[in-house]
């Protein structure tokens, strides 16, 4: 394959607001899925929707009254990460991080179009700079560190930034001794398109996090629909509680890629919340409209 080499644009930027980013220019569609060119997620627009849980026709309105779940099935549509924000945490109390960082292309990477074309066009279409957004805000008056990756910006994947704006969140909790929360909706694993630079995020995160559980913090890591690939298998699974959100995909390779290699059947709900919680993997299934008061009981009762 032919590169073009490029000077790495800067990470660092002027700073932007700190206004809420990620609401989509316009409402999202589909449930989230982690193929296909240009996946449309969310509660789809009109005033009926189809739910892709149980196949009933849902009052658009019902569901989003319910954050986004089927009242038939509680079936759990995608939210975007801004969306989560304002779902977790107390009403006006978020104060974005490190807003100002912007990935780079320092492998000049290319597939089906530039990746810093790529760029540019999620950053367009999700309003968000990367995959991921973190910040502090209150949860029923707990101060928190907060980061919410969402699936619709490159399948969540993380890349230098998630990586940094992560480890930062991490680090910021570790000096003033915060709850640290992160939200999971990555279908992609480590970024490809920034080769290395993706992969050791991984260990970058990971060790911020054994710093932050050195010094006693409480991590709670919650997996929604879906996390996969390098994310799972880094600070994801790393929470001092685990909770996952009901049915989500939760895993590392997926289940065909599996399949595909290792000849077996794979065993009923595989790489399920339920499956990972009967099999030790979360602590806990938690439907999206307790999350909040769970993750309050759980910092309480820790002592955080
Ligand atoms: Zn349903």
């Amino acid at each position: 394959m032919e590169r073009t080499r490029k000077a790495p644009a800067t990470a660092t930027d002027s700073p932007v607001p700190t206004a809420l980013p990620g609401a989509p220019a316009k409402p999202a569609a589909g449930e989230p899925t982690t193929r296909g060119p240009r996946p449309k997620r969310g509660v789809p627009e009109g005033l009926w929707l189809k739910c892709d849980g149980c196949g009933a026709t849902i009052y658009r309105k019902e569901a989003e009254d319910l954050l986004n779940v089927c009242p038939q099935c509680g079936f759990h549509w995608y939210v975007s990460a801004a969306k989560r924000i304002e779902q977790l945490l107390d009403a006006g109390t978020f104060e974005e991080w490190d807003a100002d960082l912007k990935p780079a292309d320092p492998l000049g990477f290319r597939d089906k179009k530039p990746y810093a074309e790529r760029i540019v066009a999620e950053q367009k279409r999700t309003g968000l700079k990367d995959a991921a957004l973190t910040g502090t805000g209150m949860i029923r008056a707990r101060r928190v560190a907060c980061g919410v990756t969402d699936s619709s910006f490159i399948m969540g994947s993380m890349g230098s930034v998630v990586g940094e704006r992560l480890t930062r969140l991490v680090e910021r909790a570790t000096a003033g001794k915060l709850p640290l929360i992160i939200i999971s909706a990555s279908g992609g694993g480590a970024r490809m398109h920034e080769g290395i630079l993706s992969l050791m995020q991984m260990a970058k995160v990971s060790a911020a996090l054994a710093r932050y559980s050195q010094a006693g913090g409480l991590f709670i890591s919650v997996l929604t629909n879906p996390t996969m690939g390098g994310v799972a298998a880094s600070f994801a699974s790393l929470g001092d509680l685990c909770f996952a959100e009901p049915r989500a995909l939760i895993g590392f390779a997926g289940p065909r890629t599996i399949k595909a290699t290792i000849r077996v059947e794979l065993p009923k709900g595989f790489q399920t919340s339920e499956f990972l919680l009967e099999h030790g993997f979360i602590d806990r299934i938690v439907p999206r409209k307790d999350l909040k008061s769970e993750i309050a009981r759980a910092i309480d009762y820790c002592g955080g």
